[in-house]
């Protein structure tokens, strides 16, 4: 049994670098989040089909908010008590889709900013007996084209 494993299996990998996984319709290039593996959500394509790829390690912040209070089960909180996290939406660098996440540890709301550039981390999520589940977050990078977080 692996000690790490994603929280949800197909929806990202965990290899370094790791890379969130969706489908892309061969007929008309369209992408989707997470990968379904059927039908093009294109509603000018009648594609059935939808090949798996990794998707863009980066991209920009489209909007971000934070928890400020505890999530209900299944949400179980890495701290007692809890302590409120970041979440973004990030519009993918190639892809140019939305992808909802948190935000990487260490990082708040005070980090970040519609336009920001963020990259795509694997961080442990909660532990299950002997195993570690691992989800995605996104992590600001300073200073990659950024010009309006400057000098805070
Ligand atoms: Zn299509």
């Amino acid at each position: 049994m692996p000690a790490a494993v994603p929280v949800i299996e197909g929806w990202f990998t965990v290899d370094e670098p790791p890379a969130l996984l969706g489908g892309r319709c061969p007929a008309c290039g369209t992408y989707q989040f997470p990968p379904t593996g059927t039908w093009c959500p294109n509603p000018g394509c009648d594609s059935d089909q939808m090949a798996t790829v990794p998707l863009s390690r980066t991209g920009r912040v489209w909007s971000y908010t934070d928890a400020q209070y505890q999530p209900p089960a299944p949400y179980v909180s890495p701290s007692d008590p809890y302590r409120p996290f970041a979440i973004a939406a990030v519009s993918l660098e190639k892809e140019q889709i939305v992808i909802l996440g948190q935000v990487a540890d260490g990082f708040g709301v005070g980090d970040l900013h519609v336009g920001a550039p963020v990259e795509l981390v694997v961080e442990p999520l909660e532990r299950d007996g002997e195993q570690t589940k691992l989800v995605w977050r996104w992590r600001p990078i300073s200073g990659a084209g950024d010009h309006e977080g400057e000098a805070r």
